[in-house]
């Protein structure tokens, strides 16, 4: 018998919710990781601190001692190898002049108009760069997070991180380095083929590396391949999944051609919403879930009632037309 994200992943209807990579605010990692337990969602992905594995469990037991029946959630952890934008914070330099452009653009609320002057909450920045283009007086800059170590993700592990996410970019030997001294105990493997990578070869070439690391292992693993991350704040009506649709055939074609399709499985990320998984199922793309971020936080954001709101963005994306698939 398979657990249960094994078995959604079978099912084609794994879902991911994605509370952030770089995200440290734990008071909100511990409200999404509860409302991700009450919707079924079968993983939360967090930044790869030890606090952040603390509110997740928090958040997850809370829903729990409300509803015994609940299925736990993996709390799967997310570190980089290379700048990836999923680790980008924006900072707030001395050359800000207080205009408060910034403050109602941002999705998660990190800036604030205190009295006349800027409040920011780096702590609540994903890096969407949503209000990158509002501030005329060049008082942006970036950070990444970066240097993860065995060490440090085996003492997040202890926590009670049980699944991993490795974001691969352009340093092969950091991604390997990384991966063979994991410890290897955890239920799930992950790896994102991030926005940066967009050509075939490059996406064979990532496709092949992660098939030679990962061996013949016999858990699952899968492979997330992101369309436009962070895409939250842009507007509707933009097929913003269409990338990370488009990437995950080129994927799942090369997985078969090798031979390697048994335990692996593909997911899209990136720009995706709740029908997502149903224009990936037309198209005739057979993915095996979909993780929803930004889109996902901005929608909550503005109901009343989260879990209710939750369960239902949940339930519409779990409803695709799976007879069309081949
Ligand atoms: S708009 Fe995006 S990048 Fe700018 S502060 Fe808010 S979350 Fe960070
Ligand atoms: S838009 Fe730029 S200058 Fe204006 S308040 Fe924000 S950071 Fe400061």
């Amino acid at each position: 018998m398979h657990n249960k994200f094994h078995q959604s992943l079978i099912n084609k209807e794994f879902h991911k919710f994605i509370i952030g990579a770089a995200l440290k605010d734990f008071e909100t990692i511990q409200e999404y990781s509860y409302l991700a337990t009450h919707a079924g969602f079968d993983a939360v992905d967090i930044s790869a601190f030890p606090l952040s594995v603390i509110a997740a469990k928090k958040g997850i037991n809370q829903a729990q001692i409300e509803n015994p029946d609940l299925t736990e959630p993996l709390i799967m952890v997310s570190v980089n190898v290379d700048q990836d934008p999923h680790f980008r914070r924006v900072e707030v330099n001395n050359n800000c002049t207080n205009c408060l452009a910034c403050v109602p653009v941002c999705p998660s609320n990190a800036f604030s108009d205190l009295e006349g002057k800027l409040e920011y909450n780096i702590d609540l920045c994903y890096g969407c760069l949503n209000c990158l283009p509002y501030c005329k007086d060049d008082a942006f800059e970036f950070s990444y997070w970066s240097s993860f170590d065995t060490q440090s993700i085996c003492e997040l592990q202890k926590l009670g991180a049980n699944a991993i996410e490795i974001h691969l970019g352009d340093n092969d030997e950091a991604f390997k380095n990384l991966y063979q001294n994991l410890a290897k105990d955890f239920l799930l493997e992950s790896f994102c083929i991030g926005s940066k990578t967009n050509s075939t070869n490059e996406l064979l070439r990532l496709s092949q590396l992660i098939i030679d690391q990962s061996g013949n292992k016999e858990k699952p693993l899968v492979i997330q391949v992101d369309g436009l991350p962070l895409s939250g704040a842009i507007d509707k009506g933009f097929e913003k999944d269409q990338m990370s649709i488009k990437k995950a055939q080129i994927v799942i074609d090369y997985l078969e051609k090798q031979n390697s399709n048994n335990n692996f499985f593909v997911q899209i990320a990136g720009g995706t919403d709740e029908r997502s998984l149903a224009k990936a199922f037309e198209s005739r793309v057979n993915v095996s879930g979909v993780a929803l971020g930004s889109y996902a936080r901005s929608y909550l954001q503005s109901k009343e009632n989260k879990i209710e709101a939750i369960k239902e963005l949940i339930s519409r994306s779990k409803t695709y037309p799976k007879k069309s698939v081949k």
